[in-house]
């Protein structure tokens, strides 16, 4: 009868197949709606028979048997309503949470450069809109479709049992209500997918500033933040007027259209009936087929505009499903690592840049070496720790670990064995003690745990906490300093206790006195693993077995403290700069 999107939608096709563990609870509800949709044009037959009966044979029994069916009818439509919205639900909801769960299944897993492609906003108002909005309406819409199209097809039977030639001439409407049906669908479909868009990013904002508290205080970026806001919150509300309009427009449309057919039926039908050829009852039937027809042409109507917001939702949906996860190709294992690390022509190169980060890097490093990266800010030295666990793969050249080649290792065995320290700590809303063991908690006992926070030096501060390791340190861990958060990651990496050691900046964001206090910690990680250290301070690398310069990516200096500051190159440079320079301040 009309252009239905959601059985030409591939995305939408791909929900429906996660359907048939559900088989029974749709087969009872097409069921129930097969009785619903059936009830309703018996109403039309019992107020036809009423007509005829009650007018016309003046039949007393009608008095009784009138009030009687038309409640019995009432009772089967509304009762198999009930059941079937029920029924549908329940598929829809559990259908959602498998969605939500393997949405967030792909995203753990997406590679860095998807991370980078798709902000934070974005994904999450997936996961809070377009995943209910793709499954919170199936149920509905697809009662509509059973049901509505069942009712459909009996009124549509009882018209032409009654009446053939006026049921054709109602049928001239159709392609009228089709071609407007596919207009409001073509524009609710785009509006959607921008409404999708204005929605991440009013969480985006709202985040951005939420986060950014002390910069919106210190720098006075309030009016800043409320007219960002203000924009894409009126955007959105503009948006949704747009839609609401469309969808608005759409159902009294339909309405004038049908309601146009009716009136053509209804002088049909009275010329016919002044001839005597139509009884009173038949006409009543017939016009009651033709009213009663209307709701389910308009349920089917809007139907159109919440299909397309659903596929715009799905498509969405399974766009971030269908997104590559992170390439893990390889299949050897680290048995016995010793904790070789050996760099070959390795080259690194950001997705849509052309200079490349990393360029032609080789590098011998033998079992529990130190390497430092020194270099200015941009040199590469993030680059080259980051491609070590794989995060980024190398575009050209191989890393070796004891020789194996990295990329015919798993993800998972190579990152068994690397441990990071990096500036940014991230710490989970657990208790210290599970932030500490976060990825082992099963694994490790307790008196590992408070190892580690020994070998961190965090005994001391943890004596003043009420429960210890047992704190929690709420979302995000607001409430720790930066030292005290720093040493929870240095715990981590103790835990680990992994052959391979990074650190990255990991006391830069740190005060002198908390530095120095980390310093300890991290000079006794170090000992006996292969580590490679991005340190601020100079100071704090001399003692490092090599050190590496770099230069735009490439090596331009390698050796020892003393060797280096013997040359004096570049090494010597930056050395006695930030020598003279802390001895200024
Ligand atoms: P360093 O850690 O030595 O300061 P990086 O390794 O972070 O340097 O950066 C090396 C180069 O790569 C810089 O030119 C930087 O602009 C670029 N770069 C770093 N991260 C990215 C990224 N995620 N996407 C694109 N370019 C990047
Ligand atoms: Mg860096």
């Amino acid at each position: 009868m009309k252009h239905i999107p959601i059985l030409s939608n591939p995305y939408m096709m791909r929900l429906f197949r996660y359907l048939p563990p559900y088989k029974w609870l749709i087969i009872g509800a097409a069921v129930a709606m097969v009785v619903g949709g059936g009830a309703s044009s018996l109403i039309a037959l019992v107020l036809g028979k009423l007509t005829d009966m009650g007018f016309y044979d003046k039949d007393p029994s009608v008095i009784y048997w009138a009030p009687i069916a038309l409640i019995g009818i009432s009772i089967l439509h509304g009762g198999s309503q009930y059941l079937s919205q029920f029924l549908l639900v329940r598929v829809s909801q559990s259908v959602l949470v498998q969605v939500r769960t393997l949405m967030f299944d792909r995203v753990l897993h997406w590679d860095n450069r998807l991370i980078q492609e798709n902000k934070c906003a974005r994904i999450q108002a997936k996961f809070i809109n377009e995943a209910s909005t793709a499954l919170g309406g199936a149920a509905s819409i697809m009662t509509t479709i059973i049901r509505d199209s069942l009712q459909i097809v009996c009124l549509v039977c009882v018209l032409i049992y009654h009446n053939w030639r006026l049921t054709l001439l109602t049928f001239v409407v159709a392609p009228l209500l089709a071609i407007l049906l596919r207009w409001v669908n073509k524009r609710i479909k785009r509006l959607t997918t921008q409404t999708q868009n204005i929605f991440g990013q009013l969480i985006g904002t709202l985040q951005e500033s939420y986060e950014g508290q002390r910069v919106v205080k210190i720098y006075d970026g309030y009016e800043y933040e409320t007219k960002r806001f203000f924009k894409v919150n009126n955007t959105l509300k503009d948006l949704s007027l747009r839609t609401q309009r469309v969808k608005a427009a759409a159902t009294p449309l339909t309405q004038l259209i049908s309601m146009s057919a009716v009136s053509v039926v209804v002088v049909v039908a009275l010329l016919q009936a002044q001839s005597g050829s139509l009884t009173m009852g038949e006409f009543t039937t017939f016009l009651s087929a033709m009213l009663l027809l209307m709701p389910p042409i308009r349920h089917l109507s809007t139907l159109n505009g919440s299909t397309a917001a659903m596929t715009a939702a799905a498509e969405s949906i399974f766009q971030t499903i269908d997104a590559e996860p992170e390439k893990d190709p390889g299949t050897g294992e680290l048995v016995n690592y010793r904790g070789a690390v050996r760099f070959e022509n390795v080259s690194f190169t950001y997705p849509r840049q052309e200079k490349s980060a990393v360029e032609n890097f080789t590098l011998d490093v033998k079992p529990g070496e130190m390497i430092a990266f020194v270099g200015s800010s941009g040199s590469g030295k993030s680059t080259l720790i980051n491609m070590i666990p794989r995060f980024w793969a190398p575009t050209k050249g191989e890393i070796y670990f004891d020789g194996v080649p990295q990329s015919e290792l798993t993800l998972a065995s190579l990152r068994s064995q690397i441990a990071l320290v990096s500036q940014e700590v991230i710490i989970f809303d657990d208790t210290i003690a599970g932030n500490i063991a976060y990825g082992c908690k099963d694994r490790v006992t307790r008196e590992q745990i408070e190892r580690a926070a020994e070998a961190a030096a965090l005994t001391d501060w943890l004596a003043t906490l009420p429960d210890g390791l047992d704190t929690q340190v709420g979302n995000a861990g607001n409430r720790l300093s930066g030292g005290q958060r720093q040493r929870i990651s240095i715990a981590r990496a103790f835990l680990k206790d992994s052959k391979i050691l990074l650190l990255d900046e990991a006391t830069s964001a740190l005060d002198t006195e908390s530095e120095r206090h980390i310093q300890q910690a991290l000079d006794s990680l170090l000992k006996g693993r292969t580590s490679f250290v991005v340190a601020h301070r100079l100071s704090t690398i001399r003692n490092a077995d090599r050190i590496v310069v770099m230069q735009n990516g490439r090596i331009v200096e390698i050796g020892t403290h003393e060797q280096l500051m013997a040359k004096d190159g570049v090494y010597h440079n930056l050395y006695s700069l930030q020598f003279s320079s802390q001895n200024e301040g």
